[in-house]
């Protein structure tokens, strides 16, 4: 039964607000966490965990991947559980002389907003990772970088919520307000009415759809990501591995509409980054290309398949 009080109702049990009802609930505060789905059955249940410092624009949000990835040093043994994190080192890779030129000014601003990276030619590259095709001009690379699992990251925060005290209610989702004087004091969900003057909206896409609950444009526009699974095969890389084109769409998502090369020799600053051909097959490795040529079935992660997790 949903408690008819709470010093702060989270919505939503993906990674963020599983970490939010964690901090929040070791903080003695008692928390409520909504979600309206299975826990871990949005974005954070499928994506690929990967804890990376170098895609970081310098800045805010550099600035907090890195006090972000301090946590990952002391968070398993903190949470006590495995969360498979493993910093195994990243490499972004780099195919053409433009992204060479793109990434070698990023890596600079990077390192002088603190992070450690470093740009390597195509033979380090290939030392680092030996099945990296020849046509590979280099990479930057950063030892910093890791990986997680992403759902058991989430599961150990809403375990350790509950350790601390925090109510949690898969399939609640929240359906509006109540408020005094512009300020909330209920929220509601089809089970009932929870009064609290403090709510953490953590619902990752949805967010604006909260947002408009209370008359507030939050400006979250959605892209799509997939994944495709393979069938299980021996490992081919021993870090993660990003590729130059991915960080140029990430930065201007026009581009991996379009396709087509827009891109300014000057140095990066503000809106706008380096932009560069996106979605093209590249060969970063030599196998994989074979592997998914191969007919291998493929399973994209579908966020449906991991409902039903409980914390
Ligand atoms: C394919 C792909 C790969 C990615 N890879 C990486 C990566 O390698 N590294 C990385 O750092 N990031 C990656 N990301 C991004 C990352 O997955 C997200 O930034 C992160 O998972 C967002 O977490 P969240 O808790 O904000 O949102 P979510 O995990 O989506 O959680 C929000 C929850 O809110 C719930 N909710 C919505 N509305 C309501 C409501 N009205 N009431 C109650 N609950 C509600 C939803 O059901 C959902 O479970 C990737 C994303 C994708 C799509």
């Amino acid at each position: 039964m949903l408690p008819s009080k709470a010093d702060v109702v989270v919505i939503g049990g993906g990674v963020i607000g599983s970490s939010a009802a964690y901090h929040l609930s070791k903080r003695k505060m008692s928390v409520v966490l909504l979600e309206k789905g299975g826990l871990v059955s949005g974005t954070s249940g499928a994506c690929d965990g990967l804890v990376y410092l170098q895609s970081k624009r310098p800045g805010a949000h550099l600035k907090l991947a890195m006090e972000s990835r301090k946590r990952f040093d002391s968070l398993e043994q903190e949470l006590g559980r495995d969360i498979e994190f493993r910093a195994h080192g990243g490499m972004i890779v780099i195919e053409t002389q433009e992204e060479l030129e793109a990434m070698r000014l990023f890596a600079e601003d990077q390192k002088e907003s603190g992070l450690e990276v470093t740009l390597l030619e195509g033979k380090q590259a290939r030392e680092l990772e030996p099945s990296l095709s020849e046509g590979i001009l280099g990479c930057t690379y950063s030892p910093l970088d890791g990986q997680v699992n992403p759902i058991a990251l989430a599961l150990a925060f809403l375990r350790g919520a509950k350790e601390s005290g925090a109510k949690i209610f898969p399939h609640t989702g929240v359906t509006g307000f109540s408020l005094q004087s512009d300020r909330i004091i209920h929220v509601k969900t089809a089970a009932g009415t929870i009064e609290t003057k403090k709510v953490v909206n953590a619902a990752g896409v949805h967010a604006p759809e909260i947002g408009r609950m209370l008359g507030v444009e939050i400006p979250i526009k959605p892209r799509r990501g997939q994944l495709v699974v393979t069938e299980a095969c021996a490992p081919l890389l021993r870090r993660g591995l990003l590729s130059a084109k991915y960080i140029a769409a990430k930065y201007n998502p026009a581009l991996a509409e379009t396709g087509s090369w827009a891109y300014p020799l000057s140095r990066p600053r503000a809106e706008g980054f380096f932009s560069g051909r996106h979605g093209s097959s590249s060969a970063l490795t030599e196998r994989p290309r074979g592997v998914q040529c191969n007919g291998l079935r493929f399973k994209h992660r579908d966020s449906s398949l991991r409902c039903g997790i409980s914390a």
